[in-house]
């Protein structure tokens, strides 16, 4: 897989983690299943945020070591009990069960407590990681042991708050990385929490203002999250910058009249009322107006195909070199095809968006797709490392409203389909485990799924084990073809009904 951003006029040549030549930020691991009772540690890093669950073993906290390396690099494990050893991309390093020592690269490390095999995994106290990790990946790792956090590198997203010079009733956050916070309010209060987010603590964790209705923003870390709580006398409405970088928390009282005017519930196959006045684009980019047509004329466009199935990368790129003769442009449009046969044989009309070995620019294809206006984009990845599929949603913060003009910004198209964009990888994701398929459902700001309109969905498919050959297995492609479309059946009727 290569996501590009070539907006940014930057492309990332590679995912595959060669620690620490990082450079593509994930963000967020959305929980499927977890239970609340479950605990969880977070781990941020430049290639991935995502978390795993902790174990009591032993009347101590326990991760899997694959689970936590194996977003960040190739990991291979051998388990011949009581040895266990573990690859990460070229480190070695050897364990035996119920040992407190282990060898890294043939030389010793202390786990401060007894390695253990659990189900099969091989499980390290949690508090080994600090010293465990950086050998194995060679970088620094910093363990908030208490609050259940990782980073790992020098990641972190620093923040700053200050009140607005020209109306001390908003306060306004800025942060060096987009955030995606969930609000809670309670009287007095607003709570923003960051769980997806390396969002770090700032100088001193109070902080106080000169405002008569926002006295304080306490900053907090625990149960896997950082937390800002602010303390006003007035209640707050928290609102998103389109980057995602920017909160501006105002009373909630001057917004009820502005929202109540601007958001009404859409009624099934009409499009949503549009405000009158459509903001001026900003950006560079915007939407040809045959590309987006007004709102009036929304529902009456037949919908052609409701599925696009983008193989991504072909021509001059190549993806991924996936092996000496396999190139991940090879393996997508295979896929892709293989996905048509599957949803059509389902009634799902599909369109695949590179049939041929077409060299496809991100734009050419977010423009493809939003011109034939479908109820779901699926770009299709490969990549050597990992197991079974990635599933990928934007990370743009959810949006509606003021950005909804028949010129929506071209690089946040995606942000209002951003539920049900996550709600549809929520159910390939759960078809591919019915078959027993490795997933992980990830949000990523990646292109052109930050560009397009309609529900988006990027699907990277690994090899269900080491051996990279299989990705052209027809059985394992049809497996997982066959599962990803089942998804988009069993959510169809929300996405045909979508705008
Ligand atoms: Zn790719």
């Amino acid at each position: 897989m290569r996501w590009s951003r070539t907006n940014e006029s930057w492309a990332l040549r590679t995912v595959h983690l060669k620690w620490p030549a990082l450079f593509f930020l994930l963000i967020g691991m959305l929980a499927l299943s977890a239970a609340p009772a479950e605990r969880h540690l977070s781990v941020y890093s430049t290639a991935a945020t995502y978390s795993v669950p902790i174990e009591q073993l032993d009347g101590r906290d326990y991760v899997g070591l694959f689970e936590l390396l194996d977003p960040l690099g190739t990991v291979n494990v051998r388990s011949d009990p009581p040895r266990w050893r573990i690859h990460y991309n070229n480190v070695l390093a050897e364990f035996v069960v119920g040992r407190s020592r282990a060898r890294i690269q043939g030389r010793d490390a202390d786990l401060t407590g007894r390695f253990l095999l659990d189900s099969g995994r091989g499980v390290v106290p949690v508090d080994s990681l600090s010293s465990l990790l950086p050998r194995l990946l060679g970088g620094p790792a910093t363990l908030h042991e208490a609050s259940g956090r990782l980073f790992i590198g020098s990641i972190g997203t620093h923040f700053t708050a200050t009140v607005s010079p020209g109306d001390p009733s908003r306060l306004v956050f800025h942060f060096t990385a987009p955030v995606n916070p969930t609000v809670a309010t309670e009287p007095g209060k607003i709570h923003l929490t960051f769980r997806h987010e390396p969002v770090t603590a700032p100088a001193s964790p109070r902080l106080t203002f000169n405002s008569k209705s926002i006295s304080s923003a306490e900053y907090s870390e625990g149960d896997g999250a950082a937390e800002i709580t602010v303390s006003s006398t007035i209640p707050l409405i928290a609102n998103f910058s389109p980057d995602g970088q920017m909160i501006t928390l105002s009373p909630a009282r001057s917004q009820v009249a502005a929202n109540s005017a601007q958001t009404s519930t859409p009624t099934p196959g009409h499009a949503p009322p549009e405000p009158a006045a459509a903001k001026a684009p900003t950006e560079t980019h915007s939407f040809p107006p045959a590309a987006q047509p007004a709102a009036s004329s929304v529902a009456s466009i037949p919908r052609k195909y409701f599925a696009i199935v983008d193989a991504s990368h072909g021509g001059q790129d190549r993806g991924e070199a996936l092996s000496r003769t396999l190139t991940e442009k090879d393996i997508t449009v295979a896929f892709a095809r293989r996905l048509r046969q599957e949803l059509e044989s389902r009634g799902i009309s599909t369109l695949v968006l590179r049939d041929s070995d077409a060299s496809l620019s991100l734009d050419d294809r977010a423009y493809y797709a939003n011109n034939a206006h479908p109820a779901v984009y699926i770009a299709l990845h490969a990549a050597s490392n990992g197991q079974g599929v990635r599933l990928y949603t934007s990370m743009l913060p959810y949006a509606t409203g003021d950005d909804e003009g028949p010129f929506r910004q071209w690089n946040t198209a995606q942000s209002s389909a951003i539920p049900l964009s996550q709600a549809t990888a929520v159910s390939v994701a759960s078809e591919l485990k019915k078959l027993q398929i490795p997933v992980r459902t990830l949000t990523a700001p990646l292109r052109p799924l930050n560009n397009v309109l309609t529900v988006a969905i990027a699907v990277e498919v690994a090899p269900p084990a080491s051996d990279v050959s299989a990705l052209t297995a027809p059985d394992y492609q049809q497996l997982i073809a066959g599962a990803v479309a089942n998804g988009i059946v069993n959510i169809r009727s929300q996405l045909g009904a979508a705008p």
